[in-house]
């Protein structure tokens, strides 16, 4: 099979980048395993700001809701975290203490929604918390007549984030029905609205003519003098993916994009350059809390983010999001390292 550009990676960098090449015209495939960091996103794009016009272009053809303010939002152990774009369901507040009484509402019989947590972090930002539990009956309807039921006084309503699988309808609906301000706070993962932001840019890419190839893996590729002629996948085996470019937004440790061995940080789809000190003990830091060096490892790459094998520029391949680690500061970082990286390669795709 041949294509303009094949994608390695399906999450948000690969994502953008697929949807941002075939809004141009040129044919992808993306290659996807399993899942990645948008089923465990908060809700919040770390070191966006406003949506640039594209991505802000993207999202409303997708379907997905966000908006901005410059505040902080409620964290799911009741801590406060500064935010600035956030998708629908997550408010972001001017201060902390949002509301004078809150009614925290959790599912019987449910884990996972940190509701001791959540009324120790609201009373201490000076908010006085009541909790309550409800049956998750059928409908949305009968959550919202539930818990509406259930006030008394309280000007603040917080429910666990867990609503709009398929779109953020309920959310809504229940921000609607509810007489007080209803606030969404996170539960273990994975995301809800995380899961249903990737859907929706997924359904979006395939609705624009790009070729989604999902749980299938990239295991190798064929190189030759500084150009990759085709990708291997693990389904389909000795027929090949070939293309003119190749993207490789395959993501950090926690996807597998870069994997650690006992004395090397290593690529291993292309073999790339990793940029990584070669003494073992400054990968990271004994203490658990601190900021771990190894999070800042990351494929080495050229300007047009072109990366290197053996420190020769690979000019065909290019790549984007979490696999750069924090070599590329530029890009900021999370999920604004991936948008941005994302279109940057996009820009080095199409310039003439
Ligand atoms: C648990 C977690 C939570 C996060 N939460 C937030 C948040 O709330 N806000 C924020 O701003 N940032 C968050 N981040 C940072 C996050 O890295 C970025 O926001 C962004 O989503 C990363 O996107 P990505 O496309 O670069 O990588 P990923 O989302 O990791 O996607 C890479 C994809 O490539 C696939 N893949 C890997 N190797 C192959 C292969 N050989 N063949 C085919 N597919 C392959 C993986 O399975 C995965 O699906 C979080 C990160 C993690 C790990």
């Amino acid at each position: 099979m041949r294509f303009d550009c094949v994608i390695t990676g399906g999450g948000l960098a690969g994502l953008i980048a697929g949807i941002s090449l075939q809004k141009e015209g040129r044919s992808t495939a993306i290659v996807s395993t399993g899942q990645n960091a948008m089923h465990f996103f908060s809700g919040t794009f770390e070191s966006v700001k406003e949506a640039p016009a594209r991505l802000a272009e993207i999202f409303e053809a997708a379907g997905i809701k966000v908006h901005y303010s410059a505040g902080v939002r409620l964290m799911p152990m009741g801590t406060f975290r500064e935010a600035e774009l956030a998708l629908g369901d997550v408010d972001i507040f001017p201060s902390e203490r949002f509301a004078s009484k809150a009614l925290i509402v959790s599912f019987r019989g449910e884990q996972g929604f940190f509701t001791g947590f959540l009324a120790d972090g609201l009373e201490k930002a000076g908010i006085a918390c009541r909790l309550a539990a409800i049956d998750r009956s059928s409908g949305i309807k009968k959550i919202a007549a539930a818990v509406s039921g259930l006030l008394d006084g309280e000007d603040a309503v917080v429910l666990p984030q867990v609503f709009g699988q398929k779109d953020s309808a309920d959310v809504e609906y229940l921000r609607e029905a509810i007489p007080a301000k209803v606030v969404f706070a996170g539960t273990q993962p994975p995301s809800v609205p995380g899961i249903r932001t990737q859907m929706q840019l997924k359904d979006y890419y395939i609705s624009l003519g790009g070729t989604f190839l999902q749980g299938d893996e990239v295991t190798g590729a064929h190189v030759h003098d500084g150009v990759v002629h085709s990708v291997v996948t693990r389904n389909l085996d000795s027929h090949y993916l070939e293309a003119d470019c190749f993207v490789l937004a395959s993501g950090g440790f926690f996807s597998k994009g870069l994997l650690a061995t006992p004395t090397s940080v290593v690529e291993p789809v292309f073999g790339l350059d990793v940029d990584y000190p070669a003494d073992r003990s400054e990968w990271y830091d004994p203490s658990f809390a601190a900021d771990q060096p190894y999070m800042r490892f990351g494929v080495k790459t050229d300007v047009a983010l072109h990366p290197m094998i053996a420190g020769e520029s690979v000019r065909n391949l290019y790549v984007a999001g979490s696999i750069l680690g924090a070599t590329r500061p530029e890009f900021g970082t999370g999920a604004g390292l991936a948008i941005r990286s994302a279109f940057a390669v996009v820009d080095s795709i199409l310039k003439p």
